[in-house]
């Protein structure tokens, strides 16, 4: 794997991927999965995820942004292509010329979208959004039969199609959640009502990847999944990626850039919150921050040098953090595996999200750019 020596790299193992695909579609085998690929999939980049994922049958590919759905037709997928992040000014009339479906929460989107499809001169393929409890985007359902008037007027005239019927759990992440009930319950009562209205949807869907995982009666048409796709834990509580079936996609790893001796007493990094106890061997691990390395991590985030677990000793800085050695060596060059499938012995992202108090979702999908990925 260290073959190039390369300050740092995020391998990203699409065969993982492809895999983590056909687990999740056998566990949803009356559904339709959509491999959700917005923000760079997750960090581990949308254009060569959305293709593994194609190949290995995900017949939707979810963004947030239309302009993220647009990126992936232009690197040339041709499938089915959804895309919830409404936002005034769109770019609404690309997106249907494009053939990508859009989402709509309300009247003023139908609108928006109707001038569009006139201006793309072809229907919109459109996707109605209810807020069945997550109080964040989506139709609330006394606005419902609002929305379903004009989306039905709009269809009545030709400019718009409906394809979709769709939600989004709040605490699907937390089994047993009472939300969670509680939302599909508005759910299928909107799904009836829209149904009664002359609505015929191609897909309904509310399940993203805890919800898949943990709740088939969250199937309906199609499953959303983002997260499982990668190979990442949606929570502990659901399960490690190895209980789930899953492969951890995305293996973060630099070169040491330094090796040095230093006395007992000598402050590191910043603010000398890590004060050396004794003589020791502090490495340097060429990224920080700007990497996408939590700050938080500092003092606590994990590494692999040399087949033992290290901590970052004081600050987590922009480019770089150290590691006390203690009575070891290493050699500059040498690998440091920050995160990764785990069998290696190296830490995973979930024990990231752990060490710094955020999500693995957050971990992996905040490496930046500056980190090359490699793809194998
Ligand atoms: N659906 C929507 C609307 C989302 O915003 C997301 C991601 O947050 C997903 C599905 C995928 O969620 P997950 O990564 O938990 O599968």
């Amino acid at each position: 794997m260290n073959e190039t020596p390369m300050r740092a790299r995020a391998l990203v193992d699409l065969a993982a991927l492809r895999a983590n695909v056909r687990v999740l579609r056998a566990r949803a085998p009356q559904a339709q999965l959509m491999a959700v690929v917005k923000a760079d999939a997750y960090g581990h980049g949308a254009v060569p995820c959305a293709r593994a994922a194609r190949r290995a049958g995900a017949a939707w590919v979810g963004t947030a942004t239309p302009q993220e759905a647009l990126a992936l037709r232009a690197a040339g997928d041709e499938g089915r292509l959804l895309c919830w992040l409404w936002t005034p000014g769109g770019p609404w009339r690309e997106a249907i010329e494009a053939d990508v479906d859009v989402t709509v929460s309300g009247v003023w989107a139908v609108e928006e979208i109707r001038a569009a499809a006139r201006a793309a001169g072809r229907p919109a393929r459109v996707q109605l959004k209810i807020d069945t409890g997550l109080g964040r985007n989506g139709c609330q359902p006394d606005d419902w039969p609002e929305l379903i008037a004009a989306a039905r007027a709009a269809e009545d005239e030709g400019v718009l199609r409906v394809t979709g019927v769709w939600s989004h759990f709040a605490c699907a992440d937390e089994p047993g959640h009472p939300s969670i009930q509680a939302q599909l319950g508005v759910f299928r009562d909107a799904l009836a009502y829209a149904e009664g209205q002359g609505i015929e949807p191609e897909v309904r869907h509310i399940a993203n990847s805890p919800a898949m995982l943990t709740l088939p009666e969250t199937h309906f048409d199609l499953v959303r999944t983002g997260v499982a796709i990668y190979g990442v834990s949606p929570a502990p509580e659901i399960g490690t990626p190895q209980e789930l079936g899953l492969r951890p996609v995305m293996t973060l790893s630099a070169s040491l850039a330094s090796v040095k001796r230093v006395p007992g007493g000598h402050g590191v990094s910043y603010g000398h919150h890590y004060i050396t106890p004794g003589p020791t061997t502090l490495a340097l691990v060429p990224v920080g921050y700007a990497d996408g390395i939590p700050r938080a991590g500092s003092g606590t985030g994990p590494v692999l040098i040399g087949g033992k677990w290290r901590t970052a000793a004081g600050r987590v800085a922009m480019d770089q953090f150290v590691v006390d050695l203690g009575g070891d060596t290493a050699r500059v060059g040498d690998e440091a595996v920050l995160f990764g499938p785990g069998d290696r012995g190296e830490p995973t992202a979930e024990d990231w999200a752990r060490a710094t108090g955020t999500i693995a979702y957050e971990v992996v999908t905040r490496i930046s750019n500056r980190v090359p990925r490699v793809y194998v």
